[in-house]
């Protein structure tokens, strides 16, 4: 298959990409769409025909669900159900953070296919804030179903070239949307009534970029420990996603400087926070390689922009191994260390 790549950088160039995308998920075809998150691989999220192809093209693992991304706000009521009890919060949440990088779980209606939700009775939705992204899916009209644009447990794609890296020849179009610019993949909650107190509480099940503070005042915010959702779904499921995001190149978080035995003749690459000798990693190598998430004082939400693509450039670098320095732990500093995590184990 012959992957076409396709531009919108301009007015023209962008009407006629969007055409050839909306025409392509009519077909029942995927095609790769430029979000503010990561790129998604899309489908028609009501078409199970079409939605294997996502599955096929990533070789994606049938008990990992899809998230499905919406045409407008209020499209959520037309393929999930809210319960009693959570309305308002759901209200909320979808005025305050849509069109963005926020996943809701919601419980399902029947016109979902069983293969977009993995079995499970929930299912994930959002609204993506991408203005192409936007164009398409309101001018396509049904949901779409879009997971990140990678091979299975591979790096997320945050640019179209990325995206081509790993998928040339298995999809037939990409549309080049530029760099994303959240660059990490959006947050997921699920929503239950109060407990004890007052508020509803606002399950955090991957933390992305919009943070626990973020979310506070909508409800009393918790971590999962893991996706249980999709991991009591399926046996086999917690060692495959554990080992997620993880690029070819062997990647450690190493959580302490004073943690570190380099092996000797190895090639090492320092993935640095900010850069910055008082935090202990600069000078505790010859590194054969650096690169800095966010150089100066360090930001966050700078380093989480600039992510997947550092860490996709190292991977390119012939090294033996990329040691990451902790970032702090707060705000999108949760989700770089939860990837981080997962990439080396
Ligand atoms: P992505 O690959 O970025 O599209 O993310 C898909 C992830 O969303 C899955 O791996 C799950 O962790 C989560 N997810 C999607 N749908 C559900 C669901 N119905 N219940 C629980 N988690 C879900
Ligand atoms: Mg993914």
């Amino acid at each position: 298959m012959v992957t076409e790549l396709l531009q919108t950088d301009n007015e023209i160039s962008a009407r006629e990409s969007i055409n050839r995308a909306v025409a392509t998920l009519q077909a029942g075809d995927v095609v790769a769409l430029p979000t503010e998150t990561v790129y998604g691989l899309g489908a028609d999220a009501l078409d199970p025909v079409a939605v294997e192809k996502i599955f096929a093209a990533k070789e994606r693992p049938h008990f990992d669900p899809l998230i499905v991304h919406l045409p407008h706000k209020n499209a959520y009521l037309d393929i999930a159900t809210v319960p009693d009890g959570v309305k308002h919060t759901i209200v909320q949440l979808v005025e305050t953070f849509w069109p963005g990088p926020l996943t809701i779980l919601l419980p399902k209606k029947g016109i979902v296919p069983d293969l977009v939700t993995a079995g499970l009775p929930t299912v994930a939705v959002r609204m993506s804030e991408h203005p192409v992204f936007k164009r398409i899916a309101k001018s396509f009209g049904n949901p779409i179903a879009a997971p990140s644009a990678n091979r299975f447990g591979c790096l997320s794609p945050t640019s179209a070239e990325a995206v081509l890296d790993q998928l040339e020849g298995k999809i037939p179009l990409i549309i080049n949307g530029g760099a994303c610019s959240r660059g990490l993949e959006s947050t997921i909650v699920r929503v239950s009534p109060p407990e004890n107190g007052p508020k509803p509480v606002i399950e955090i099940i991957r933390p992305g970029p919009i943070t626990e503070d973020d979310l506070k005042k909508f409800g009393k915010v918790v971590f999962a420990e893991r996706n249980t959702a999709v991991e009591e779904n399926s046996p086999e499921a917690p060692g495959q996603l554990q080992s997620h995001y993880a690029p070819r190149t062997m990647l450690r978080l190493l959580e302490k400087p004073e943690d570190f035995s380099p092996e000797p003749g190895k090639k090492y690459g320092l993935l640095s926070y900010r850069g910055q000798e008082k935090d202990g990693y600069i000078q505790l190598h010859e590194w054969d390689e650096i690169r800095v998430l966010s150089p100066g004082s360090g930001r966050v939400a700078e380093a989480g922009i600039r992510f997947f693509s550092t860490i996709r450039e190292m991977d390119d670098l012939f090294l033996d191994e990329i040691i990451a320095e902790p970032m702090p732990d707060r705000g999108v500093g949760k989700a770089m260390l939860d990837k981080l995590r997962k990439a080396s184990s």
